[in-house]
């Protein structure tokens, strides 16, 4: 028995949707179904599954939580973010199409879009969403319109719902991906967007152990179908285990997520009293430019914040250097810390201030978190 979730709030749904109690042996933790092929009756009939790419018990219970976390009618799972992405450009982009993306775009998202769609002819156009009338001009004849919100690194606030509309009002499908607010915190399928994306490697896993993506989709409509069937004969899916292991995962978001952003908020209030940093970029203090979109728009500023050195590149990076807790690495959302120099790795083209650094804050008591930012600072 899986239960519906229909009456559940998001923390309930996380541990319950799509979980069933064994009815074998009373298990109550989920089990890992490793198997590639699924048997057929004596009359030939499908007794579950079929075959693994196309489906397994795993998957199907990682995409009933996932469809229910972010409040929409189907979900799909991949195994990254990017192959999320990558199966919903195949999906809905021909040749000659055109897609327009924010100024601050997860890097990897728009490279994808240039180095592996370009060639297949699909025109990408940059537009600041913060000016609506550039985004509108960029959609003149648009077939798809990317938002990300709070952006990365900078946490900029995109108007969710103002953009979608622009988007229907051109005839361009309206995306958004969703990864740094978390379903938690946001839900753009209710703001008008068709499709979320989520890398599941970062938040909803939250362990820093295992890559996946997510699409999530508004209606179960043709661009739902169409990324099925991509997902079914491109096959970039995620493994049984990949799949437990992000929906066990997912399990403790909101406990997690709750710890995280409460970190956050005081680590940010703490760094932009430092009289080292020239300003910090967190969307839940009173002074960041979205704090009253951000409000009105989520439910939370989340634990991602950033803060710009004065001194640029070297003091960044000598902070970066110097902290022994804090654990210099890409990505976010995980348990441990994570600093990170985008402008280092992003390359000499990055429109990243070169004394950014990124903070993801993990579960580590934030006093600890503060002091090893404060040795690192006093130093610079
Ligand atoms: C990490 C990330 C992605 C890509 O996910 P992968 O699992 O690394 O492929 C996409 N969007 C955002 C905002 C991300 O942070």
């Amino acid at each position: 028995m899986t239960h519906s979730s229909a009456p559940w709030r998001p923390a309930t749904r996380a541990v319950h949707t799509g979980h069933s109690v064994d009815p074998l042996t009373g298990a109550v933790a989920e089990a890992i179904q490793p198997s590639t092929t699924f048997a057929r009756d004596a009359d030939y009939e499908l007794i579950g599954h079929d075959y693994a790419r196309t489906g397994n018990p795993n998957r199907e219970s990682w995409e009933a939580c996932l469809t229910a976390l972010e409040g929409g009618a189907a979900a799909l799972a991949f195994a990254s973010g990017l192959a999320a992405q990558a199966a919903l450009f195949q999906a809905v982009l021909k040749p000659g199409a055109v897609v327009v993306l924010p100024t601050d775009m997860y890097h990897g998202g728009r490279r994808l879009a240039r180095e592996v769609f370009g060639p297949w002819d699909v025109q990408t156009r940059i537009a600041d969403p913060l000016d609506r009338e550039a985004t509108a001009q960029a959609l003149v004849g648009a077939d798809l319109l990317w938002i990300e919100t709070p952006s990365n690194p900078t946490l900029k606030i995109i108007d969710i719902a103002a953009l979608a509309e622009l988007a229907r009002a051109n005839g361009a499908l309206a995306v958004c991906d969703n990864t740094l607010a978390t379903p938690l915190l946001q839900s753009p399928l209710h703001l008008g967007c068709a499709v979320v994306l989520h890398a599941s490697t970062k938040y909803l896993a939250g362990h820093s152990d295992v890559t996946g993506g997510a699409l999530m989709f508004a209606e179960t409509g043709e661009v739902f179908d169409r990324c099925r069937t991509v997902q079914h004969l491109a096959g970039a899916v995620p493994s049984a285990f990949d799949c437990w292991l992000a929906r066990r995962g997912a399990m403790s978001l909101s406990a997690r997520l709750a710890q995280q952003s409460a970190t956050a908020l005081s680590l940010a209030q703490w760094l932009a009293a430092h009289p080292e940093i020239a300003r910090v970029h967190y969307p839940g203090l009173p002074e960041h430019p979205g704090h009253g979109l951000a409000q009105r728009q989520m439910r939370g500023a989340g634990g991602v914040l950033s803060f710009e050195l004065a001194d640029g590149a070297e003091a960044a990076l000598g902070v970066a250097r110097r902290l022994s807790l804090i654990i210099r690495a890409t990505s976010f959302g995980g348990a441990h810390s994570t600093i990170e120099h985008r402008a280092s790795i992003e390359g000499p083209d990055s429109p990243t201030p070169k004394g950014l650094l990124r903070l993801s804050c993990g579960l580590e008591d934030a006093e600890d978190l503060r002091a090893d930012l404060a040795q690192a600072l006093s130093l610079s």
